[in-house]
């Protein structure tokens, strides 16, 4: 990091480095400070020229830092630089592919299970994923945090009272200044209903100094405050990030890792495991792992289903439960997070269960049905 801070930004001092703001001024948006960082493929070049698909281009000098000079194949580099495939909208994938404008009561709410909403407060990110589920509207400045749009979300939520958990998420909510967020937070701590609150962000990823002392003390007047951090690879789990998420969790904060399921990024069992066990050293209990959303552009980042199943499948029995995410498949059209496991139960014989533990061995627990179900057994035979 050092060497790279000497080479694209001498000017800058510790103090301006470490500041967040100073980050986000600086982040690299266009194709000529690529070219001088980075050695460009044709193919990197083409997308940047054309000014990337839906979503824009972002990338903080922090996260600049981790990437590859010259391997556009390098995990990192790959979340963050376009390719010209993200402009193909391939066969299922749309601009919305979770339904969520049709099940948005007000702008930047959305509102699918019974007892929680997503609440949008930011369509702003100092670094954007190029996979990003809400490319429809990240990155558009169309969802600003402005008191009267946030209020109207706010008073949606006073007076929908079955609704106990609100998830703030965005764009990045974090990009929000300690005020607006701390307001967000007091009016959502003042509706009775609301039991919990959430925020889900990638800042102690892409930009670590957002996670400050005086942000950490807001927050922590808040509770019960949980966070949902966006990890996507194990070298993102840097003496930085790892500092980021020690303020949180010292702070009282649960932290959970959010990571979508990358084709030549992550979709690998050893990769994984190396992500999870970081991610428990840091006090962040790998919480789901995401098939990559239908969304357009997509295609070359999915995965089959199998092969998210197949890494559970790795992970389960090989290293602690807790580091163990839920993999998920959330249903196109706004049908919901929906867990797809391996399967561990083989069938029954008689009174018996019969289970196939992590090894693959076979193994039969003694599991008689009640006395009315036998009898129901008996009497379809
Ligand atoms: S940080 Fe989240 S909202 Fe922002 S681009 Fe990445 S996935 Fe999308």
């Amino acid at each position: 990091m050092r060497l790279f801070r000497r080479a694209f930004f001498p000017e800058a001092s510790d103090r301006e480095w470490n500041d967040w703001r100073w980050q986000v001024r600086h982040r690299i948006q266009d194709l000529e400070t690529f070219e001088r960082i980075l050695h460009l493929s044709h193919d990197e070049r083409l997308a940047l020229e054309r000014g990337g698909s839906m979503l824009p281009v972002g990338v903080t000098p922090y996260y600049m830092s981790l990437l590859s000079y010259d391997d556009p194949g390098q995990a990192l580099r790959r979340t963050v630089i376009p390719s010209t495939a993200e402009f193909v909208c391939g066969p299922g994938e749309s601009a919305d592919p979770l339904a969520e404008e049709e099940m948005s009561p007000v702008p930047g709410l959305v509102h699918r299970y019974p007892d929680r909403v997503l609440f949008l407060v930011s369509d702003f990110c100092s670094t954007y994923c190029r996979y990003c589920t809400r490319s429809r509207v990240v990155g558009h400045g169309t969802l600003h945090p402005t008191v009267s749009r946030l209020e109207r979300a706010l008073s949606y939520i006073r007076s929908n009272p079955e609704i106990r958990d609100v998830l703030i998420s965005g764009g990045e909510p974090l990009m929000l200044g300690d005020d607006r967020l701390d307001w967000i937070l007091t009016e959502l701590r003042r509706i009775p209903s609301v039991e919990v609150v959430r925020i889900g962000t990638k800042a102690p990823v892409v930009l670590p100094q957002r996670i400050t002392p005086q942000l950490v003390r807001m927050l922590r007047r808040h509770h019960p405050l949980w966070m949902s951090i966006h990890f996507t690879h194990p070298d993102e789990c840097t003496p930085e990030t790892s500092r980021a998420c020690a303020m949180l969790a010292d702070a009282g904060i649960p932290l959970g890792s959010q990571t979508v399921l990358l084709r030549d990024i992550n979709d690998d069992v050893e990769t994984m495991k190396r992500l999870v066990r970081r991610l428990m050293a840091m006090r962040v209990r790998p919480y789901y792992l995401y098939q990559c959303d239908q969304i357009c552009g997509s295609a070359h980042f999915r995965t089959p289903v199998e092969t998210g199943v197949e890494i559970i499948r790795g992970l389960r029995g090989f290293t602690s439960g807790y580091a163990v995410p839920t993999f998920i498949v959330d249903a196109p059209g706004g049908g919901g997070k929906t867990p797809v496991m391996p399967e561990y139960v083989v069938g029954r014989e008689g009174d018996d269960l019969v289970l196939r533990n992590y090894q693959g061995d076979l193994y039969r627990y003694r599991d008689p049905r009640p006395a009315g179900e036998r009898a129901a057994v008996k009497g379809r035979r």
